[in-house]
């Protein structure tokens, strides 16, 4: 080989390596920049206002265990990188729907605000103000449940997701329920809805429900907190036919990843604790108040005539009943309790407690308290002894608050529905007063379809005595303690 020939083949194998570095340079460029471009630029999942409605109704469909069956309407708002899409079930109350989206606005503005804030300090994070922001979507799904027994239950589920290597992933779930009267709409409170004693209730039946329907490690660490009878358990639910749904929220009786877990209770399994007709009545603790108390009952016909009448103007009252009454008249019970009344007790059978063994006066108590559970799933909350005579060792042993009064009618002894109105009118200023009144008369019948508008239109607001003490005293009631009145 001549020495050209092997400068041409030495200037050859370097073109060669050239060539090879070339590639392998372009072969990097093209490993490394194809999905830097695609991450920069694009998701899998969509990347138009279609693909998102297609990628929206199929998730949304998932949803369908928290809301009712039926029609619904979805809304769209495709809006890269903060997507939003919500599927109303029907709604044919204009004000449950119009506090619907008002709480949906709010989701809506707070989830682009708390997103944006994200991508901005992500891109800080990584000092790149060019950073392409991750996609995120809300979707919503709402229904309204429709109870026979005069309750609408407005349910709205919400799932946040988020871009993960291309995919969306659910980052969080959450729901929200409100419960509305049938017939005016108007919100109602868990205390409207159930008896006090309904968390205890949940709180024995979930104690058990989660072990027995989950293994050990499924259930969140604290789970138990959330089952509690504590205050802020179990304000969640939605009201059915068949009882009541409540909602836990994400990462609170199951670890996180089961999300919002829902579970039902029939109405047998809530034991009495839900009303039979929400009590629509809210105390306004700036307006005057007074309890209208009805001792010796329940008190057949002329009892029927007083809660007519208190239907009828929407008030309550406390009937303190004698235990050896109640199986007899047990509808009134019923229906004085469902109404919202306070239930209290007034003894067996009316003796006077200073001339019994202490063990007898007792079971005075403990047997009425006995007689109006059978009936009503609850014992009375209050106790008023007969003829008013009582003992500091009777009252503590009531285990509830000792109701007196301070305005006395006299009913039983005039029988006549005047004079009892007129015992009443008499008092200047009846604000945080306790009535005596007995509801065993036709008289007092009578007397209190005169009373109860005439109290209103003097701009009285008629309350149990539980809630007389509860907003004259600024306490809860104390069992054993004595209350007479404002
Ligand atoms: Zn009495």
């Amino acid at each position: 080989m001549s020495r050209e020939q092997r400068r041409m083949e030495r200037l050859r194998k370097k073109r060669r390596r050239r060539t090879i570095l070339a590639l392998i340079f372009i072969l990097l460029i093209v490993i490394v920049g194809i999905p830097f471009a695609v991450s920069h630029f694009s998701t899998d999942v969509y990347q138009d206002a279609d693909e998102f409605e297609k990628y929206a109704d199929a998730e949304l469909d998932k949803y369908g265990q928290f809301v009712p069956d039926g029609d619904a309407e979805t809304e769209y708002a495709y809006d890269s990188p903060i997507s939003y899409a919500v599927e109303n079930g029907s709604c044919d109350d204009e004000s449950i729907a119009s506090y619907r989206d008002g709480v949906l606005t709010k989701l809506r503005e707070s989830f682009s605000q708390e997103k944006t804030a994200e991508e901005a300090e992500r891109a800080e994070k990584q000092n790149d103000d060019d950073l392409r922001p991750l996609e995120h979507a809300m979707l919503i799904r709402t229904g309204v449940f429709s109870a026979e027994r005069g309750i609408r239950s407005l349910v709205i589920y919400r799932a946040d997701q988020v871009e993960k290597d291309k995919e969306m992933v659910q980052e969080a779930s959450a729901v929200y329920a409100y419960n509305f009267y049938a017939d005016t709409g108007r919100q109602l409170l868990p205390q409207q809805i159930f008896t006090e004693r309904y968390r205890e209730v949940c709180a024995q039946y979930f104690s058990e429900y989660f072990p027995k329907s989950y293994k050990e490690e499924e259930l969140g660490e604290s789970w138990k907190d959330f089952i509690s009878a504590s205050e802020n358990n179990y304000n969640k639910f939605a009201v059915t036919d068949k009882g009541v749904t409540f909602y836990f929220d994400e990462g609170t009786v199951l670890k996180s990843s089961y999300g919002v877990v829902a579970v039902g209770m029939t109405v047998s399994d809530l034991g009495g604790t839900l009303r039979e007709k929400p009590i629509y009545r809210i105390v306004d603790p700036d307006k005057p108040m007074v309890a209208l108390t009805y001792d010796d009952g329940p008190g057949g016909k002329a009892e029927t005539r007083i809660l007519d009448c208190l239907e009828k103007y929407g008030e309550v009252a406390t009937f303190f009943y004698l235990g050896n009454r109640v199986s007899g008249d047990s509808e009134n019970v019923k229906r004085a309790f469902d109404m919202g009344c306070q239930i209290g007790n007034h003894t067996w059978n009316h003796p006077n407690l200073s001339k019994l063994k202490e063990k007898e006066a007792v079971k005075q108590l403990t047997d009425t308290n006995a007689a109006v559970k059978e009936v009503t799933g609850d014992e009375p909350s209050v106790f008023r002894p007969s003829y008013g005579i009582t003992s500091d060792a009777i009252n503590k042993a009531s285990g509830v608050p000792v109701i007196m009064w301070d305005v006395d009618t006299l009913d039983w002894k005039s029988r006549d529905a005047k004079k009892v109105f007129k015992a009443v009118k008499k008092k200047s200023s009846l604000d945080g007063s306790i009535i005596l009144m007995h509801s065993i008369y036709d008289s007092t019948a009578e007397a209190t379809e005169l009373i109860v508008p005439w109290l209103r239109e003097k701009g009285y607001q008629m309350v149990t005595v539980s809630e007389l003490i509860k907003y004259k005293s600024g306490h809860e009631p104390q069992a054993g303690h004595v209350y007479s009145g404002f």
